[in-house]
């Protein structure tokens, strides 16, 4: 649970529309902490890069489109501050920084990079910058002095390599204690706090192939743009051959051989429609996967209906532009606040400058 008056970060990728899977991972959470907490969603232009350097429009558009689809998602620009990462510089400052003081082993051990230069199938094609990004998802989240970062699960090792590179900040430059705990690392002088992971409803959704985590460049997405008409049909492809019983224990169903009763439990909101499918299921009955895909495309579609008519308000670019223009303000109002602080404790900083975007 998160503690009051924290702050908060997180962000997306642009690399295609928000899909379900980023609203039980993370974006209903932010919603829900918006209420009472200092929030700031990204925007990770150039983290897009490191799949997608040919082609920087689609990049730059998908900008627009991640913005668009977290306020038609419930985020509130009036409440939080939605923001483009080349917009703020300190981040950019601090990667470098940090990316001195991360061990290169430490960071290409991290299982999740290792899993997306599998599932992306770079190969050894991939950029220098590809394990850099995680670094630079360490500043992302430090340059905000963030608290808690509300993610999926995918995440955790991030998060886990930001509090190693926080920790090690804090006791070289600022005279945190070796064996200082994580949560009075502020209070001891360091400049940043120790962020922990808030991981949402479902930390991993799966993919309507079935196998891979639901991912906007794996194609395997249900995403907010799709119509009613698409979402029944992605449903309706998902291969379920495999007997979704767990021969070991034929009472059991078992979600991981059949992504429906994952998405059943997660987007079905009657509790009484989702045990009598399981009890049918599990004895035996002729029940029949289209049964249940009729059932969790129109739980699906319910829960997008009104994040449909909210995108509709959003349709306007420049609308979009001024909330990200305005969010960017308020990003380097505390972003340069926190690099004075870094550069000041690792004795980098000569000047005073100030930073000031639109006209
Ligand atoms: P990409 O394919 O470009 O990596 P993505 O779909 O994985 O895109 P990200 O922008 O990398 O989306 O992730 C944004 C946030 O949404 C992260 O906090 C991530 O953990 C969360 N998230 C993404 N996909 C899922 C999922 N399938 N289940 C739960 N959370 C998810
Ligand atoms: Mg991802």
């Amino acid at each position: 649970m998160t503690a009051p008056q924290t702050r908060i970060l997180t962000g997306d990728t642009p690399t295609g529309n928000l899909h379900i899977g980023h609203w039980v991972g993370s974006v209903q959470r932010r919603v829900e902490l918006q209420d009472k907490h200092e929030c700031f969603f990204l925007i990770a232009n150039l983290h897009a890069f490191t799949t997608r350097a040919d082609d920087p429009a689609a990049i730059r558009s998908d900008c627009i489109e991640i913005a668009r689809d977290s306020m038609a998602m419930g985020v509130d620009p009036a409440k939080a501050a939605i923001f483009l990462q080349t917009e703020v510089p300190a981040i950019l400052e601090l990667t470098y920084l940090f990316a001195m003081l991360l061990p290169y082993n430490r960071v290409m051990r991290n299982p999740t990079l290792k899993d997306e230069l599998k599932v992306k199938d770079l190969k050894d094609n991939y950029s220098f910058g590809f394990p850099l990004y995680t670094v630079g998802q360490c500043a992302d989240i430090l340059t905000f002095r963030a608290h808690a970062v509300p993610v999926g699960e995918d995440q955790v090792p991030h998060l886990e390599l930001t509090r190693e590179v926080a920790r090690r900040f804090n006791k070289m430059y600022c005279g945190v204690p070796d064996k200082a705990p994580d949560e009075e690392h502020e209070s001891l002088g360091g400049v940043f706090p120790i962020p922990v992971a808030d991981v949402g409803k479902v930390g991993r959704l799966i993919g309507t192939d079935g196998v891979n985590k639901m991912s906007k460049s794996l194609g395997n997405a249900i995403h907010i743009t799709d119509t009613p008409k698409k979402v029944k049909k992605k449903i309706g492809r998902i291969y379920t051959g495999q007997d979704s019983r767990d021969p070991n224990d034929p009472g059991e169903v078992d979600p991981a051989k059949n992504p429906l009763f994952q998405y059943l439990e997660t987007f079905v909101t009657d509790e009484s429609v989702i045990d009598d499918v399981r009890t049918r299921y599990a004895a035996g009955d002729n029940i029949g996967d289209g049964e249940v895909k009729m059932l969790v495309a129109d739980a699906i579609n319910e829960l997008l209906d009104p994040m449909r008519e909210r995108r509709e308000q959003w349709a306007s670019d420049d609308d979009v532009m001024d909330v990200l223009l305005e969010g960017s303000r308020k990003a380097n109002a505390l972003c340069e606040e926190t690099l004075t602080m870094a550069k000041d404790a690792a004795k980098l900083r000569f000047f005073p400058r100030t930073i000031e975007l639109g006209g």
